[in-house]
């Protein structure tokens, strides 16, 4: 599959997805506007386009597959946090693509998209016994974080074997990025096994040795913010540690090495940079061993998978200004762009004006704060941003928010949960919807609030 295109040849196929992807996003605006997607009951909704999904999937496998020898076993998992639904998860599964999970909910709802325990692996930091004992009798890949998931292993495996593959997740503590709070590898990450503190080595290549059920080592050492080079540095040091164990084991015990996700975004243009294709290169080039087909590979990409496939559209309930700045008062807020509005210096969104046609406005570009109808002043998507002036009725879009946006709801104000709609615009005919997700009801918000037990506490 694919392992005849040059590094080149992959690199041109991602020159106009941007461009491609922006003006289906354009049809899909103005097709919901019309067909009344947006209304007083949903002011709000997320739209996620199909062939976008697809496109990235298909750059991720041709990436890999181009640069390992032909028949290297290679998993391709979502990391399932960055969008928690159900139909993109077997969307993603159509595309070959299987599951990273860090909870009974990510694991429960990746069988529900049709997972199979060959296409999942179990990541969290603090697994219980029960969840270990789920995921070894279904044959679910596990890392165990640390020396005490690891003595539940032992009792687990013990006696019976395991049909799971097993592994240590290790913090290689190459350093951190831009932004701490998704930074993994700094010296003091809370993950996995801090490889350069005193002794962790010598204590990994002992725990292996003495278990020769392990047969994976895990690390994920990027996220956004981090260079691609210092990821690949993160990656060099668990291959190199892979190398330490298998030659203390004399044999190659070792068998496959989970690289992580953590592909960055570019959150500032429609361009899909970087691509998979440039964090190939630049991982072949820091670890060649790793390409040579001694390894099987697992990945674990979540943001980069979705993030530019999504898109937030929010009616404009009332336009104002206060101090001389205009104001637009939108619905979608905290509640769908958690992130952007707690830490927005880290996590800018592009926003995009459409009119009450959903057709894209031209104006001159004037600064004009863009809110959310969250009872807080700092519930902004924007601030002081030059945008042509929006008018009252307006339709804003908050681009770039496939992963951790819409599909993460934060539930200040009892906001709702908004529906997700699925799209695809063919050149060639009209943009079709699907139902991704259902908006949540006022009836479920209250149900969910305790609404059976109204008198607890009287
Ligand atoms: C979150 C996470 C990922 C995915 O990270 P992205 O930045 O979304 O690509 C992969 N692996 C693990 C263990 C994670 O926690």
């Amino acid at each position: 599959m694919h392992t005849g295109e040059t590094e080149t040849d992959i690199q041109d196929t991602t020159g106009g997805r941007g461009e491609a992807a922006a003006a289906r996003r354009e049809r899909a605006v103005r097709a919901a506007v019309a067909e009344g997607l947006i209304t007083d009951e949903q002011p709000v909704v997320g739209l996620l386009d199909v062939v976008g999904i697809r496109e990235s999937a298909a750059a991720l496998r041709t990436a890999f597959a181009a640069a390992l020898p032909p028949g290297t076993p290679v998993l391709h998992a979502f990391a399932v946090k960055a969008s928690p639904l159900v139909a993109v998860v077997r969307l993603l599964r159509e595309e070959g693509v299987g599951a990273e999970v860090a909870s009974p909910g990510e694991l429960a709802l990746a069988r529900a998209a049709g997972m199979t325990a060959d296409a999942i692996v179990l990541d969290s930091p603090a697994k219980t016994t029960a969840e270990l004992r789920e995921a070894l009798d279904l044959g679910i890949a596990v890392n165990a974080d640390n020396a005490q998931e690891l003595a539940r292993l032992d009792a687990l495996v013990d006696g019976r074997g395991t049909a799971s593959p097993l592994g240590i997740r290790v913090n290689p503590q190459t350093g951190t990025g831009s932004i701490g709070a998704t930074s993994t590898a700094t010296s003091t990450s809370k993950f996995g096994v801090a490889l350069r503190d005193e002794g962790a080595r010598e204590w990994l290549i002992d725990a292996y040795t003495r278990r020769p059920w392990l047969t994976r080592l895990h690390a994920h050492s990027g996220s956004q913010g981090v260079p691609l080079a210092l990821s690949a540095e993160g990656i060099r040091a668990l291959y190199e540690l892979a190398e330490e164990i298998n030659a203390a084991a004399g044999r190659r015990q070792i068998d496959t090495l989970d690289i992580g996700g953590g592909l960055p975004v570019n959150f500032a243009s429609d361009e899909p940079t970087p691509g998979y294709a440039e964090y190939v290169r630049v991982l072949k080039e820091a670890v060649p061993g790793l390409f040579d087909g001694r390894y099987g590979l697992v990945t674990e990409f979540g943001r980069s998978l979705l993030a530019k496939h999504g898109t937030v559209l929010a009616k404009v309930e009332y336009t104002k200004s206060a101090g001389a700045r205009p104001i637009a008062v939108t619905h979608a807020g905290v509640q769908v762009a958690t992130r952007t509005v707690y830490v927005p210096q880290a996590w800018p969104l592009r926003i995009a004006v459409f009119d009450e046609k959903g057709e894209p406005r031209t104006g001159e570009p004037i600064a004009q704060d863009v809110a959310g109808p969250a009872c807080f002043s700092g519930d902004l998507l924007a601030t002081d941003r030059p945008l042509p002036r929006i008018e009252q009725g307006d339709v804003v879009a908050a681009l770039d928010t496939g992963a951790y946006y819409f599909a993460h709801h934060y539930a200040y104000n009892s906001l709702p949960r908004p529906g997700v709609h699925g799209f695809t615009a063919p050149d060639d005919g009209p943009v079709s919807f699907a139902t991704v997700r259902t908006p949540q009801t006022v009836e479920e918000i209250v149900a969910e609030s305790g609404g059976a037990h109204r008198d607890a506490l009287i």
